[in-house]
């Protein structure tokens, strides 16, 4: 990724910042200028509690270069709360049985390896959010 864009991006990798179309009351993530939906342009910034629902995910066994030290690991699609679907690694997954509809939360967490010009590191990943008591059930 080239440096003015990975600035562009950073609250979106670190703080999970999407936009809000004061037009039709749609939230994007990543963040877009105009709204694709009404074309309402001036998104304002917003920020996603981070809160969602697994939508789906795969292990990855092969990573590509610079997730090496990472595999295997998973990779889902979270539902927001707030709509938008995000695409991204799954952490704290060993052990837990994944369903689709399971709640999960946001943290920050090593997303590659470190390289020369890996900007980005760290970043977003979703976890099950188990529930007291134990992981999982209905
Ligand atoms: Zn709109």
């Amino acid at each position: 990724m080239e440096l003015p864009r990975y600035h562009r991006l950073r609250g979106a990798y670190y703080r999970l910042e999407g936009s809000a179309c004061p037009g039709c009351e749609r939230r994007f993530f990543p963040p877009r200028a105009v709204c694709p939906s009404c074309k309402t342009a001036g998104l304002g910034t917003v920020a996603f509690s981070g809160r969602g629902t697994l939508y789906s995910w795969s292990r990855v066994v092969q990573p590509p270069r610079g997730f090496a030290s990472l595999a295997p690991y998973d990779v889902g699609m979270v539902r927001l709360e707030e709509g938008p679907l995000v695409t991204a690694q799954l952490a704290d997954t060993e052990g837990v049985e994944l369903a689709i509809g399971m709640p999960v939360e946001m943290v920050t967490r090593k997303i590659r390896d470190a390289e020369e010009h890996g900007y980005i590191v760290y970043g977003y990943k979703f976890r099950p959010l188990l529930r007291p008591g134990g992981a999982g059930g209905p």
